[in-house]
């Protein structure tokens, strides 16, 4: 786990004190961070970015950049090599058994809860007394964590219409029943692998969208529920994808000497000999357009390399690159005109982020990067939660919040009192060796002086 000293003192945060608030939490699957501007969505511009506020760049989510990783990475604050959900179809050498996030039981906490560190919100929140509800099959939503399922949960294979899992969770708050409400919708992540970003069709889903986040802030105010913040956001944003920079690895190698896990962007790749992985390695780096790493030298920045289910060798193209092991041209390219995963850093690939509610700022833009791993911190202050060793850290994201967190949060001020007590110690130190120094050349000098007179006498 990297970045453990920073977050031994989201530890400290334990004894912060913070006001349990209600909270909203919405996935819009595939929402890509400047869709917003775009496509000009008249709702989410009114009352999230005048009355609320947004990240302008969007969120720096987790590598790869693709759904179940960058979901659970969301839920729990942690970077997928530490919550263990590398990738949406990933192999475990451990149990010797394959995961493929759309087919496998999506109950079966040996793939979810790798290891302790794995608290979703929703368990955290219920092991603190609160109460939640999972709408619309948010990935990990049906696995007992903890030996904890959610208060109210509704199967995402239920198909509700968009409206009616609105009106399930309002009617769920106003009964007082749950204090955090998590949805997901699957759009327009399906519109946008069909016909792509740029397309009238995800035009539409998107004023859908718009039109649904309306229906929403409409319905909390009608009930007298404008205490509960809302959070939107999503896993990954979207770019265009095409034959024309589409490969087939047979055409390099043969493929029969991996087994290849991941998706058309990036890809883990298991040698049938590890012999061979040498010879696979260096045969996969010549291909043009292509970032091929052995997997305990995948660059810091990826952070994605510290869990047996990514590949010996970890491969993914530049953005709109997509990978097939063979057979390319077969693929449904008509119904294929998107894509998502690979390199973080790309802004494309970032997905949305605004929020409305009592405890964020009104017309307020942030503008630094604040990476997904943050927002779980963000949430736990949101309902008063105390939470453990993760990834994220809530100075990251705070100054979305009225209470400028800064000057309100004991854990906050502490951590800023050691950073500056380290830089106190640091000017010390640089002082105290340069006062060396000089002594030194003065005594140097005094030396040379003295050598020299008995020299000349
Ligand atoms: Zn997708």
């Amino acid at each position: 786990m990297r970045n453990n000293f920073v977050n031994i003192f989201n530890l400290i945060i334990l004894i912060s004190f913070t006001s349990a608030s209600k909270l909203i939490f919405i996935s819009f699957d595939g929402f890509r961070h400047d869709y917003i501007e775009m496509y000009d969505l008249y709702n989410i511009k009114k009352l999230f970015l005048n009355e609320g506020v947004h990240i302008k760049n969007g969120l720096k989510n987790a590598f790869t950049t693709v759904t179940f990783p960058n979901h659970l990475t969301l839920a729990t604050g942690l970077y997928p090599e530490t919550h263990g959900i590398v990738a949406n179809s990933m192999y475990d050498p451990n149990l010797n058994e394959t995961f493929y996030a759309f087919t496998t039981k999506d109950n079966d906490t040996k793939w979810f809860a790798q290891n302790d560190l794995t608290n979703p919100i929703w368990t955290l929140n219920q092991l603190q007394n609160g109460k939640s509800a999972i709408i619309g099959g948010f990935p990990g939503a049906n696995v007992p964590f903890k030996a904890q399922r959610p208060f109210y949960s509704e199967d995402y294979k239920n198909q509700l219409d968009w409206y009616e899992k609105i009106n399930r969770i309002i009617s769920l708050f106003s009964n007082n029943s749950i204090n955090l409400g998590v949805l997901y919708f699957p759009e327009p992540d399906e519109t946008g692998h069909e016909f792509g970003p740029m397309s009238n069709e995800i035009k539409k889903i998107l004023r859908d969208i718009d039109l649904i986040l309306g229906y929403l802030v409409i319905r909390l105010q009608d009930s007298g529920m404008d205490d509960v913040n809302i959070i939107v956001s999503s896993d990954h944003g979207m770019d265009t994808a095409s034959f024309n920079k589409s490969i087939d690895l047979s055409d390099y190698i043969d493929v029969n000497l991996f087994k290849s896990y991941g998706g058309l962007t990036q890809i883990n790749i298991f040698p049938n000999d590890m012999k061979n992985l040498d010879f696979i390695y260096e045969s996969l780096k010549q291909i043009p357009n292509y970032n091929v790493f052995k997997r305990d030298q995948v660059p810091e920045r990826f952070n994605y390399k510290q869990n047996e289910r990514i590949g010996p060798i970890v491969m993914f193209g530049d953005v709109g690159y997509e990978t097939f092991r063979a057979n390319r041209s077969q693929f449904n390219w008509k119904s294929w005109k998107g894509d998502h995963g690979g390199d973080n850093d790309v802004l494309s690939m970032h997905p949305v982020f605004i929020a409305r509610g009592p405890i964020f700022k009104k017309n307020f833009t942030l503008t630094k990067i604040v990476n997904s791993v943050d927002v779980y911190p963000l949430m736990c202050h949101i309902l008063g939660l105390k939470y453990g060793v993760i990834n994220g850290t809530l100075q990251n994201i705070s100054h979305l919040l009225v209470d400028d967190y800064t000057f309100l949060n004991f854990g906050y001020m502490i951590d800023n009192l050691l950073n500056m007590a380290f830089i106190i110690l640091f000017l010390f130190l640089l002082i105290l060796f340069f006062r060396i120094k000089t002594e030194f050349v003065n005594n140097k000098n005094k030396f040379t002086f003295n050598s020299t007179t008995t020299r000349i006498f």
